[in-house]
């Protein structure tokens, strides 16, 4: 199981292999975290999602793109249900922890970065988006070592800290 780590603060800054980037269906960026990640790296993330998912991709599904001039080498973005149109499996929210990881492992990322997916504009509760996390990341098997939950306000660090307290 590799160590998980709750982090305050912007998941464009964290220094790690790969970041991971909630983004949409439509793999062209959008507001929240992709915006974010789409903004600090740059042009080079949105060609390589347009060369590399022309049709998109479905949600729960993961997959990788440079990280422009993020510190991170990677972006791995992932598809999150959203609960505000109905999507509410929690299975597919586990898929994007899982599916991610995979697609980690597949780049040999050893440290990968994690924002709470599907929690934003997507309308998960916060605290049952940090408790999937948490322990999909810990029940899953993958040679990551190190994995930071990062949050980026009050409400998410508290939710964040609660659920890796709950591992242990
Ligand atoms: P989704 O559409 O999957 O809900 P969002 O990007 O809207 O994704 O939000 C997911 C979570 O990421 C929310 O908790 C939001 O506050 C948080 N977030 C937004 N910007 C950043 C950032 N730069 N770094 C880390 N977390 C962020």
């Amino acid at each position: 199981m590799p160590s998980i780590t709750p982090v305050r603060g912007d998941i464009t800054q964290q220094d790690v292999d790969a970041v991971v980037d909630a983004a949409n269906n439509g793999m062209r960026g959008g507001g929240g975290v992709d915006g974010a990640i789409h903004r600090a790296g740059g042009r080079a993330v949105l060609d390589d999602c347009i060369q590399r998912f022309p049709g998109g991709l479905a949600t729960g599904d993961a997959g990788w793109t440079t990280a422009g001039q993020l510190p991170a080498r990677w972006v791995i973005h992932t598809v999150g249900p959203d609960l505000r149109a109905g999507e509410h499996d929690p299975g597919l929210l586990e898929a994007c922890y899982r599916r991610s990881l995979e697609v980690a492992d597949e780049l040999g990322a050893r440290a990968v970065a994690f924002p709470l997916v599907s929690a934003g504009a997507y309308g998960w509760p916060l605290r049952e988006a940090a408790l999937t996390a948490a322990y999909t990341v810990a029940i899953t098997r993958t040679d990551v070592t190190d994995v930071r939950l990062v949050a980026f306000d009050d409400d998410a660090w508290e939710s964040m800290r609660f659920a890796v307290m709950c591992l242990t």
